[in-house]
């Protein structure tokens, strides 16, 4: 038998009769009492006043046996309660400038001081679960039940919110650590939910109807609207809604800005992907690596002085952030080919933090790690190099196509593109890029701050300077054993998709701008309290 309820966070909870009296969530919409012995337990409702513990355990104050460690540890799925906002405000950043480049923000490198006091308490910060938030007092009181079985409906649930407190992923039962796809506000993910059957009052779902009806059109308008508010994409730039992935623009690149495959064009390799996209470029231009860090393990980028840049080149390349080896251009280097044209692979950060778009000839992206699903890609194009691809270009790599068409050339991806707006305005609510930066960077420093002062008992081999405040690569000193220890507790505690690419090995926190401060701090005190159980 069943008793659902809405609990302050605005979504819809199911009390599934266990014999543990575990919590389940689930989206009903109206409550059913069917049982005397619900009545019994919803009776105390009313009748008991609760202990901080069980306050602690659900949000009706009713208090359940076994502790929410124990009972995660019983069940990993179980869902634990709401994680309440954190303050960002109480820690000062520092503010320290990547060694190779002027900085352009003052946020330019993780603070190295915050975890001493984020994480001295290590063991009992894991063990700890904040007070999860109460019902509202009219909600409870409201449940005066009759003697026997009724029907008792509650309009009492609140419609989510568009905007993302830093409490969610938890929300769920785990905190998702994925390099991407990746953990989405989970705020957005409501919101979906909401609007999933009947968008918008059309009686029909946003994947079910014309991508050139006005439902979408809108949508899509939006989306663009408001991702140029948050990256304040000038009229010069076109932006674009795509498909394919990043690979595609591996292509599509050199496809539309080198006149054919003997036009030269620059790349620094700095990683697995910015390497991809070189090899990929040597089929449609005579790409050539102005710089590698191969030798180096790609644990480092160049001074920007030591970029080998070819006069001739058509454009300048650069991967913003290497997902798989962390690391990541703090400021961007000045292109000193004739057009002027600097192009960045952000896939893996962007939209965590303001950059100045002016300065790219071409910014692109796959959605799928800091702004949506997968399934689209989003380009920024300066106008003026649209409409000079190559003749070979199959037409939907043509930045012009799409470009001319409002990205409507055929069938959009049009629920991944739906999402991504959801995310744009899920930033633009938490104040924009410049807040989202100091979150990352936040979150960032108290990680890189337990790796630095664990004696060496994890190790993050990149320069400082570059360290991704997106992706946190590191391995244990004790070797892979320990690695697969480490990846397979931390997921019995909740911390998930945390094992490296396959291609590198070790450990790989993804920490983009959806995963709450609450899930590196529980990261955190895990790793010390691992360390200190296996020293
Ligand atoms: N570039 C970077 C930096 C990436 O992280 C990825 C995917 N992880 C890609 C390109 C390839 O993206 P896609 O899978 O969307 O083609």
């Amino acid at each position: 038998m069943e008793l659902s309820y809405p609990d302050p966070t605005g979504c819809q909870h199911k009390l599934g009769e266990t014999s543990r009296g575990l919590l389940k969530v689930c989206n009903l919409s109206a409550v059913t009492l069917l049982s005397s012995s619900w009545l019994q337990f919803a009776g105390k409702l009313n009748a008991t006043a609760p202990t901080t513990t069980q306050r602690a355990t659900n949000p009706f104050g009713i208090g359940f046996a076994s502790s929410p460690i124990a009972r995660r540890r019983a069940n990993p799925r179980i869902l634990t309660p709401p994680l309440p906002a954190r303050s960002y405000r109480s820690r000062p950043l520092s503010h320290s400038a990547p060694s190779n480049s002027k900085p352009s923000s003052p946020l330019l490198s993780h603070p190295p001081t915050m975890a001493a006091a984020a994480t001295s308490t290590a063991h009992s910060l894991l063990l700890q679960r904040p007070t999860a938030p109460r019902a509202p007092a009219a909600a409870a009181s409201s449940l005066r039940l009759p003697a026997r079985a009724a029907k008792i409906s509650c309009a009492a649930v609140a419609a989510p919110s568009a905007s993302s407190p830093l409490t969610g992923a938890g929300d769920r039962g785990v905190y998702n650590f994925a390099a991407g796809p990746a953990t989405l506000p989970l705020s957005v993910l409501k919101r979906a939910q909401a609007e999933l059957v009947d968008y918008h009052g059309s009686g029909m779902s946003i994947m079910e109807m014309s991508h050139r009806g006005k439902e979408f059109d809108a949508a899509i308008k939006k989306a663009e609207a408001d991702l140029r508010a948050l990256l304040a994409v000038p009229d010069t730039h076109a932006v674009l809604f795509l498909q394919g992935g990043a690979t595609t623009q591996f292509a599509a690149v050199p496809l539309n800005l080198c006149a054919g495959p003997s036009d030269p064009a620059d790349f620094v390799v700095s990683g697995s992907w910015s390497d991809k996209a070189f090899k990929e470029a040597k089929k449609f231009s005579a790409a050539s690596a102005a710089w590698s860090g191969k030798d180096a393990k790609y644990t480092a980028l160049p001074p920007f002085d030591d970029i080998k840049q070819n006069p001739e080149a058509r454009f300048l390349h650069i991967c913003s952030n290497e997902t798989i080896h962390g690391v990541e251009f703090k400021d961007y280097p000045e292109p000193r080919n004739k057009s002027g044209i600097l192009v960045a692979d952000m896939s893996s950060n962007f939209c965590s933090k303001p950059v100045d778009v002016s300065r790219f000839g071409v910014i692109y992206a796959g959605a799928q790690k800091n702004v949506g699903p997968s399934g689209v890609t989003i380009a920024i194009v300066r106008k003026d190099l649209i409409g000079n691809a190559q003749p070979i270009t199959p037409v939907m790599l043509d930045y012009k196509t799409h470009a001319d068409n409002a990205s409507l050339y055929n069938t959009p991806p049009c629920f991944a593109i739906y999402i991504c707006g959801l995310v744009f305005e899920d930033l633009l609510a938490q104040g924009g890029l410049a807040e989202v930066e100091k979150k990352n960077a936040y979150k960032a420093g108290i990680l890189y701050d337990t790796i630095d002062a664990s004696s060496g008992y994890y190790i993050c081999p990149l320069e400082k300077s570059v360290r991704s405040l997106m992706n946190v690569p590191f391995t244990l000193a004790k070797g892979p054993d320990f690695e697969k220890q480490f990846i397979a507790e931390a997921a019995k505690e909740g911390m998930v998709q945390l094992k490296g690419h396959r291609s590198v090995g070790g450990v790989r926190a993804s920490i983009y701008n959806a995963m709450p401060l609450a899930g590196v701090e529980k990261l955190v005190a895990f790793m010390k309290d691992f360390q200190a159980r296996n020293p």
